[in-house]
């Protein structure tokens, strides 16, 4: 059986029962949060997010995986008074975080740059996965980039690379984010196969966000796992399209493909206050999924079992299927 690494350590991946595929705990912009967001470092903050957590447990939920990376406010110490708080799983990530240009650290250091050195992201990727994250001992277990209507900007594919490259030294699997709009998960599944990943091994994040069914055939159709995971986020197409949309993959049989998720967080930055964040996004929080969008998937006639193969089965895969393909190989 696999092992998945948590913040809690390892557990067979049959242990991660329900998840929560694409999440986050706290997202913000370090710098300014150090600077102008002092109510962020009061013991207040983790109470919060782990009594989330614990109302999500109570949901049924039993793990999230936390996509945070370099760029979107990683910061593992805080994130482990909130794990010791709450018994969900949370999974957390490397990997980097833009649309544009690599993490200033890395500009000058690199392959043929002013520093010229190996990639060093490689590096600093797979020491988060085997020794753990920033002298913590708590392992990635998830890789995370990103790409968006800028398209493959030379910054986001030399983390794209970076990533990959990851992968195949340490057999954990990808989620990328994604602008379904340009069709960019199908850029995402070329550079990923020419650097030889598994396109199973692969989410192709945030295609909840098109209605567009060819588009997620297709990506599926090469054996990516759909993210439909940005439920309570209603400004870019409406509750009932997300809904409408999955209903319709289920029915082509693409069941398989899909898992659920909110993409929300429980403290962010990029809101002046918790309550801006709430007014601003009322259904964005981690019991949405539970209270609003399980009756109309059920409503629209999605079975109860079809709705555990996206919570259950699918990220199941997703973590034991890399991992397993890894262990034959080495
Ligand atoms: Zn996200």
């Amino acid at each position: 059986m696999s092992r998945i690494e948590t913040m809690r350590g390892p557990i067979d991946a049959g242990a991660l029962g329900r998840v929560l595929i694409h999440e986050h705990v706290f997202l913000m912009h370090m710098e300014y949060t150090q600077n102008y967001r002092p109510d962020f470092f009061g013991d207040e903050t983790a109470v919060r997010a782990a009594a989330k957590l614990n109302a999500l447990k109570a949901a049924g939920i039993d793990t999230i995986v936390d996509l945070t990376v370099l760029g979107l406010g990683r910061h593992i110490p805080n994130l482990a008074k909130v794990a010791a708080r709450t018994d969900v799983n949370i999974i957390v990530s490397t990997g980097a975080y833009t649309f544009d240009e690599v993490p200033a650290p890395f500009a000058f250091y690199g392959p043929g740059l002013l520093c010229n050195a190996p990639e060093p992201m490689i590096a600093h990727f797979v020491r988060d996965i085997v020794e753990g994250i920033g002298g913590t001992g708590i392992k990635a277990g998830e890789l995370k980039c990103a790409i968006d209507t800028l398209g493959l900007r030379p910054g986001v594919e030399r983390i794209m690379r970076a990533v990959a490259r990851t992968h195949a030294i340490t057999g954990v699997p990808i989620t990328v984010h994604t602008a379904p709009q340009t069709e960019s998960g199908l850029v995402v599944q070329r550079v990923l196969a020419e650097e030889g990943v598994n396109l199973e091994d692969v989410i192709i994040g945030h295609c909840g966000d098109t209605t567009d069914i060819d588009y997620l055939m297709k990506l599926a159709d090469k054996g990516s796992i759909l993210g439909m995971d940005r439920f309570g986020i209603n400004f870019t197409i409406t509750p009932e399209q997300r809904i409408r949309t999955i209903t319709d993959m289920v029915h082509r049989g693409y069941v398989d493909h899909l898992t659920l998720s909110h993409d929300c967080a429980c403290w962010s930055d990029f809101f002046p206050t918790v309550d801006a964040y709430n007014a601003a996004m009322p259904d964005h929080h981690y019991l949405h999924i539970h209270q609003k969008v399980l009756p109309a998937l059920l409503e629209a006639g999605v079975t109860h079992r079809q709705i555990e193969k996206m919570f259950v089965d699918n990220p199941r895969r997703h973590f034991e299927a890399a991992a397993k393909r890894f262990s034959t190989k080495s």
